[in-house]
């Protein structure tokens, strides 16, 4: 039964991520989708990053006893519906996440494997991919790998069109999680944006069309941050998912023309 909505019973949702300073992507796109979609958001911060619209200058990553201290803050006191887990960026950040989100176990985790932007700059040391798919993925409610994510979660090249991304399902499949929702977004070249959800041996396609525009900065976080909203809400996840698939495509919409930078 989806949560009543009410002022003062807004659902809690933690986003545990990293700091994008320019607004676009992390924990800032994240408190903003969470607002938006009916959810009262809090945050533990995992990482600052200095960026701006043309790429990533520098990555300070927080001192493990102060996720901690902000973990414990966080569970010791609010009473988190939906947790979603974006930027680690190492290893030890993974093993002090998935160790809190085992001891206070939230009714729902939705985890985006961030492993590098769009620009290419790296989010997650190549040799956290291992303890990613270890640690974390075997507590999520579902992933949202985009294609690279999704590639690399598997050892595999990334597919470019339709049928490669089909012919990883088996692999997916096989991975140690509940349901993953892997994103099309990144197959430029097709006329369609299609999002797969594949939850025990079923498929599900949500197909919609292609957005041309460059501002898509923060769309793999604003999509997981809504669909932890929408969790935390109590829609079931098929449900879920069609509504945070509808929410980013209306915010791609309506950013679709904004200039912000360079
Ligand atoms: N988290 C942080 C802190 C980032 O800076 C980025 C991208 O720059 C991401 C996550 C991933 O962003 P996207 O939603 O574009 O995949």
């Amino acid at each position: 039964m989806p949560h009543q909505k009410n002022q003062q019973q807004k659902p809690i949702i933690l986003t545990i991520a990293g700091s994008d300073c320019s607004g676009g992507a992390g924990i800032q796109a994240d408190i903003k989708a969470i607002s938006a979609t009916g959810g009262y958001a809090c945050s533990v911060i995992t990482a600052l990053t200095a960026q701006n619209t043309q790429g990533v200058t520098a990555v300070h990553a927080t001192p493990q006893a102060m996720i901690q201290a902000q973990l414990d803050a966080i569970f010791g006191d609010l009473a988190v519906t939906a947790v979603k887990v974006g930027m680690l960026g190492d290893s030890e950040t993974i093993g002090t996440v998935a160790a809190a989100l085992r001891k206070y176990r939230p009714a729902h985790l939705v985890v985006d494997p961030v492993m590098v932007t769009a620009n290419g700059d790296m989010l997650l040391a190549e040799d956290a991919v291992n303890c990613l798919r270890e640690e974390l993925l075997p507590l999520a409610d579902v992933i949202t790998p985009n294609l690279p994510e999704a590639a690399a979660l598997l050892g595999e090249a990334i597919p470019a069109h339709l049928a490669e991304v089909e012919a990883l399902f088996a692999g997916l499949q096989q991975l140690d999680c509940k349901a993953i929702l892997i994103k099309g977004g990144f197959l430029q070249q097709e006329a369609r944006s299609p999002d797969w959800l594949l939850s025990g041996q079923q498929v599900r396609c949500f197909d919609t069309p292609r957005i041309m525009t460059n501002n898509t900065h923060g769309t793999g976080c604003t999509l997981s941050a809504a669909l932890a909203s929408f969790l935390g809400q109590g829609y079931p996840l098929d449900e879920a998912v069609e509504r945070a698939k509808h929410y980013i495509d209306q915010a791609i919409l309506a950013g679709s023309k904004v200039r912000i930078g360079h």
